[in-house]
């Protein structure tokens, strides 16, 4: 009797050690090189961080110049980028290919016959080719791919998180370059998350080619190229503008 209460004993403790499954070591999925580097956060939400280029310096149009060529024209006052009724497009003198961009962009208070894509048109141009839309577009009817969290003529922005005019809006902007073969065909398309005012409104979505007002976009082969900001003859203010290379 004692011998067959052992046995019961130890049939189940055998049983439980034949399935204990052998587990792996902890230290096998732990990495410990390389350690990424330190970054200082700004103080703020959208202010740079330590290893940001800062675009936009407040007081001059330094780093820009204009996309027809010679000096950037548009008018800076109060740390602000003004554009005027002629100033034209302007660009960064420096290339970037996959960055983090962060852009800060107001639209004064107009009169409500200023509608759909004559209020507050500008653009925020990744590599000078695509175009993320700006535009004051939260009471404003206008094509749905062609408002402000849009890229313009591709994608309509997940949903409106526009602030009422004349108060700033922020982009955050992730983008990709697109990636080319040696013979100039698309390896990989350009891809782009943006946040308006922090709220998510492209998730990662491939561009289809460069912005083209009319027709279908087609992918020409580039490499690394100037951001650019479109004057499209609408007063659009600019400030905090800064980009950490990825
Ligand atoms: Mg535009």
């Amino acid at each position: 009797m004692k011998r067959l209460s052992v046995l019961f004993c130890l049939v189940p403790a055998l049983a439980l050690a034949q399935a204990a499954p052998q587990l792996p070591a902890p230290e096998l999925t732990e990495v410990w090189t390389s350690v990424p580097p330190k970054v200082a956060p700004g103080a703020r939400p959208g202010d740079p961080p330590s290893d940001a280029i800062i675009l936009f310096n407040g007081k001059d149009l330094s780093g820009w110049e204009s996309v027809s060529g010679g000096p950037a024209q548009w008018r800076v006052a109060d740390g602000e980028m003004i554009i005027t009724p002629t100033s034209g497009s302007i660009q960064t003198t420096q290339k970037f290919g996959d960055v983090q961009l962060h852009v800060e962009w107001m639209v004064p208070v107009l009169p409500a016959n200023r509608k759909g894509q004559d209020r507050g048109n500008s653009g925020v141009y990744l590599q000078g080719l695509y175009e993320v839309q700006v535009l004051d577009s939260l009471d404003n009817p206008t094509y749905v791919n062609g408002g402000a969290g849009s890229i313009y003529k591709q994608y309509a922005p997940l949903v409106n998180a526009l602030r009422p005019a004349p108060q700033w809006q922020s982009y955050d902007i992730i983008y990709t370059a697109p990636r080319f073969y040696g013979d100039g065909s698309l390896a990989e398309p350009a891809r782009m998350t943006i946040f308006l005012n922090g709220v998510l409104v492209q998730n990662n979505v491939a561009l289809r080619g460069p912005t083209e007002y009319r027709g279908i976009p087609l992918y020409k082969p580039h490499g690394d190229a100037p951001l650019m900001l479109q004057a499209h003859n609408n007063e659009v203010h600019y400030r905090n503008l800064w980009v950490r290379k990825l």
